[in-house]
């Protein structure tokens, strides 16, 4: 058997290959049988640069068919994607490209020259353009080549990608993972969210509204394989428009997205129950998906967001259920095959209720961090589960919740504060969209909190009353020494507060 992951997607495809496949904003239409031939010329061009074994290939191109497409001539070719933000400036780069040593390089025209300068510095001299209208040297040079491809042979621990982290807790890492940690990811979240094939039993399928970035883990993987791997249409958004997200869903079933989108839509009066009338499913997931949030898409559209939990190195790791209660401020279940548990300080394991860090162990977990061999050891345990740095606990009912990364954790006076409980105190108050807690360093506690509020429009908001709002209902330990009310909260493109930033900007406030 095969366990090349294209192998597996393009068991899926219906076997009528002019249906459409995927639609885009721009008004092209690709055929399954266009995703078949033009991975197949993609992946010939790869295979006559002769690159070696396990070769890299690293792009950084704006969202388009054509990078969809160019990573799944990458399995189907048997080499290694991967993919870069595209808000990466010349350090960045030159960082990404220095530590992963790419065979390929492929980057928009206009950066063009700055990259292949880069490129070149560190001996990859195979750099083409792609940009998003179909322009740019890699077309061009697979145009060439013939549209017949045999996939290649892979293993299932064979590597397929790597995916460079967020960059949320500090230096991005690359996540290595195999044919088979995405194939048994893909078909685990396949099953689970029930997804139906197009053309399936009532003559209509599951199609895919795809908004999000694709150099990440959630708009890679779970929404691109979630649909191929059902055989399902993929309605292809060249950038998040929440307007045009709306106007779209009637003719959609699976929404995803990461928080953010979810609140941008909610701003858009076109988001109606009826304008959700075909739809089955939305997914959230990548941070947390704050209960206010949960409860006003409830009452708008009368659908509940299923939230999930997952990360670079490890792919999608626990869902709520797609049948029984989804639970807000929850994220689910240990997905099928996934262990997980929640430890102690000492390693012990905890009981239901008590806080502690997330370890997981499962075939979707990764192969190591890219030429880091010293932190993939300090990751693992010696039972050889994955430390995902993220703290959480397991409720009465088998819920988990996630509240917070340990980097976040603020130790007081000795004491743990988990930032995400004080958050939700402050976000439940009047006038309060959203807050942030970090822990800053402090002459007597080691550490004390800080909180970053944001205001709702037209709320003007007192920081000491919050403070004090906060002293009525909680230990003293665990009340924020000083709290700011701001207009925004740093983020990464994913939409993730970036706590680090504010630790850096407040770290002086008691020195
Ligand atoms: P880095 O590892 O470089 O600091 P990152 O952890 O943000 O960045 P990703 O792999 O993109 O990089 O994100 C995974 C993290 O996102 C998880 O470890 C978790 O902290 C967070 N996350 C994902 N889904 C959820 C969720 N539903 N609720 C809360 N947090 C989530
Ligand atoms: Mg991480």
């Amino acid at each position: 058997k095969n366990n090349n992951l294209f192998a597996a997607l393009r068991a899926a495809f219906p076997e009528d290959l002019d249906a459409i496949a995927v639609e885009t904003d721009s008004g092209l239409y690709y055929s399954w049988g266009d995703l078949e031939r033009g991975t197949a010329m993609l992946a010939n061009l790869l295979k006559s640069l002769q690159l070696p074994e396990g070769a890299r290939i690293a792009v950084q191109v704006e969202k388009s068919v054509e990078a969809m497409m160019l990573y799944l001539a990458t399995l189907r070719a048997g080499y290694v994607f991967l993919p870069l933000n595209t808000a990466y400036q010349s350090a960045e780069m030159e960082y990404f490209i220095a530590n992963a040593e790419p065979s390929v390089v492929v980057c928009g025209r206009k950066n063009f020259g700055w990259v292949s300068k880069i490129a070149f510095q560190h001996g990859t001299y195979n750099v083409f353009s792609l940009d998003d209208n179909r322009i740019g040297s890699l077309l061009d040079r697979a145009a060439q080549c013939s549209d017949r491809h045999e996939v290649v042979q892979r293993k299932a621990d064979d590597l397929a990608a790597i995916l460079y982290t967020s960059g949320t807790t500090g230096r991005s890492k690359g996540a290595m993972l195999s044919h088979g940690n995405l194939s048994d990811n893909a078909q685990v979240l396949k099953d689970y969210w029930g997804w139906t094939a197009t053309g399936g039993p009532e003559g209509r399928g599951d199609v895919l509204i795809h908004a999000l970035p694709i150099f990440h883990v959630h708009g890679l993987f779970v929404a691109i394989h979630g649909a191929l791997i059902n055989g399902s249409k993929m309605i292809w958004l060249s950038k998040f428009d929440p307007k045009l997200v709306v106007d779209k869903l009637p003719e959609a079933t699976v929404f995803m997205g990461v928080p953010t989108l979810y609140v941008r839509l909610l701003a858009e009066p076109g988001l109606t129950r009826e304008a959700c009338r075909n739809m089955r499913l939305f997914v959230a997931g990548s941070a947390p998906l704050l209960i206010e949030t949960f409860k006003a898409w409830q009452e708008r559209t009368g659908h509940t967001i299923l939230e999930r939990y997952g990360m670079s190195e490890t792919a999608m790791l626990t869902s709520n259920p797609y049948e029984g209660e989804r639970r807000g401020g929850t994220v689910g279940f240990a997905l099928p095959g996934v262990k997980l548990r929640v430890q102690g300080d000492g390693g012990q394991p905890l009981p239901a209720g008590e806080v502690g860090g997330i370890e997981v162990q499962g075939p979707n977990v990764f192969q190591g961090y890219w030429r880091m061999p010293e932190k993939t050891k300090e990751e693992f345990t010696a039972d050889g589960f994955f430390k995902t740095g993220d703290v959480g606990k397991i409720d009465e009912r088998g819920y988990i919740h996630i509240v917070g990364r340990s980097k976040d954790l603020i130790i007081s006076g000795g004491y743990n504060v988990y930032p995400a409980e004080i958050e939700g105190y402050i976000n439940d108050m009047p006038g309060v969209v959203e807050s942030a807690v970090v822990g800053v360093p402090h002459p007597d506690f080691g550490e004390v909190g800080v909180a970053i509020v944001i205001a709702r429009p037209g709320n003007t908001l007192d920081g000491e009353a919050i403070i004090s709002a906060l002293k009525s209902g909680l230990a003293n330990f665990k009340i924020p020494k000083r709290c700011f009310v701001v207009t925004e909260l740093p983020r990464n493109t994913m939409g993730k507060v970036q706590k680090n930033l504010l630790r850096e900007l407040h770290k002086q406030l008691f020195a």
